[in-house]
């Protein structure tokens, strides 16, 4: 039996599902977003949300430069999102490294994007606090960090204004195909949403998804986590994060800021890992491992931080994926479209990926090369995860 009709059926309301749901609904589209859970609740609402080009997949730079006026774009439109464009810096803690820092610089100025690369002098005329042994950094002053919730909700605030619906705490327990079509959802309550056109953005749940109409797709989870201080009068001015291989730990990233309220959030993460299928279900414990990583990083950059108190720490999982690039495109039964794998940047890409999406979906040549993306590039490939 049908309960509800819709032209397009977004499943999950994190940042890639929410703008979905806006640049569909803004083109006029019938739109219906199902969540399982709260809205934004997920990662996204776990994020440190910088907004940025630096130091990113240098094949992706017209999207990602994309994404990030689109961001600014948002904020002049609709705000209400905590906007800062405070800029970044990526400090290096080897001399060695300098030449790392220097190649990512030239790259993008090779581009058009305007990074520099700081003595550790300069360094400090950017961050003053920043006493640590840095022997330069990189800067990126068109960066920005949104608040992730706050986003999340503007995103869906400005879709509801476009006409399209929001549903909250319903969980979606299959895709319903028939002759090799999608003809919408059904959810755990048994009821059926149809539609012809089903966006996949559940981040590390889509495989789950994709695999109920036997679509296998790539993703796996991957644990994240994150520590926040009590909240400080300002003290961080800007996003300060490792240069690649200069981190607080080998082959690792930082990145370390302070929010609006007041609070700094930090985290420094060994790149690479996966987690178990599964493991996203579950509410997990920060690592200890991870803790003293973090804390230890925070306090060789920043020592005049000695005494203060942590408030609280947490843990969500990304959606990565073997070459680390979203899934976006068509997959699958006809009408079904996958926006998934984060792989730990999602937040910067929603506008551009939400744009891709719309763009297929109506049958548009999309504004970037989207094949790198295409959810089948895997296909055949036994070397997917080596
Ligand atoms: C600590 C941390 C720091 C980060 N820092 C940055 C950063 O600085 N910059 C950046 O760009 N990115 C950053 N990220 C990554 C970024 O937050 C993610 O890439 C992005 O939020 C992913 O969004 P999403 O919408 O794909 O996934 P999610 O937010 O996970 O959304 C998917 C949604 O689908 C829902 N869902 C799943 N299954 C179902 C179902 N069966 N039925 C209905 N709904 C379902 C889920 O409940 C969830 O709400 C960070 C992440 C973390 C954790």
């Amino acid at each position: 039996m049908v309960n509800d009709t819709a032209e397009v059926v977004v499943v999950g309301a994190g940042i890639v599902g929410a703008a979905i749901a806006y640049e569909l609904a803004k083109r006029g589209h019938d739109v219906l977003i199902v969540e399982k859970g709260t809205l934004g609740g997920a990662v996204s609402g776990a994020s440190l949300a910088c907004i940025s080009t630096h130091m990113m997949d240098l094949d992706e730079l017209p999207l990602l430069r994309w994404s990030c006026e689109a961001w600014k774009r948002l904020h002049d439109e609709f705000g209400g999102f905590e906007y800062h464009a405070c800029g970044q810096l990526r400090f290096v803690l080897r001399d060695d490294d300098i030449d790392v820092a220097r190649r990512w610089v030239d790259a993008e100025r090779g581009v058009g994007l305007a990074p520099e690369l700081l003595d550790p002098t300069q360094v400090r005329e950017v961050e003053p606090l920043l006493e640590g042994p840095v022997v330069g950094a990189s800067w990126s002053t068109a960066d920005a960090v949104v608040n992730p919730f706050l986003a999340v909700r503007m995103f869906l605030k400005a879709a509801r204004s476009q006409g399209a619906r929001v549903r909250a705490h319903c969980p979606v327990e299959a895709l319903v195909e028939s002759d090799g079509a999608i003809r919408g959802v059904r959810t755990t309550d048994r009821e059926v949403v149809a539609a012809r056109q089903v966006v996949l953005a559940a981040g590390p749940w889509t495989a789950r998804l994709a695999a109920t109409v036997d679509l296998a797709l790539p993703i796996k989870p991957r644990k994240a986590q994150c520590l926040a201080t009590v909240r400080m009068p300002p003290s961080i001015r800007r996003v300060v994060g490792a240069c690649e291989s200069g981190g607080g730990v080998e082959a690792g990233y930082t990145q370390i800021q302070q929010a609006h309220n007041g609070q700094i959030l930090f985290n420094t993460v060994l790149a690479g890992g996966q987690s178990d299928d599964g493991a996203q279900d579950n509410v997990s414990q920060v690592d200890e491992p991870f803790v003293r990583d973090s804390v230890a990083t925070l306090l060789m950059l920043f020592p005049q931080l000695l005494d203060v108190a942590l408030l609280r720490s947490w843990v969500r999982f990304e959606a990565v994926t073997p070459d680390d690039r979203f899934l976006i495109g068509s997959g699958g039964p006809d009408g079904l479209w996958i926006a998934a794998g984060d792989c730990g940047t999602g937040f910067v890409r929603a506008p551009a990926i939400a744009r891709c999406v719309a763009d297929m979906l109506t049958d548009e040549t999309p504004i970037f090369d989207t094949s790198i993306y295409a959810p089948g590039r895997f296909d055949g490939s036994k070397a997917a995860w080596a």
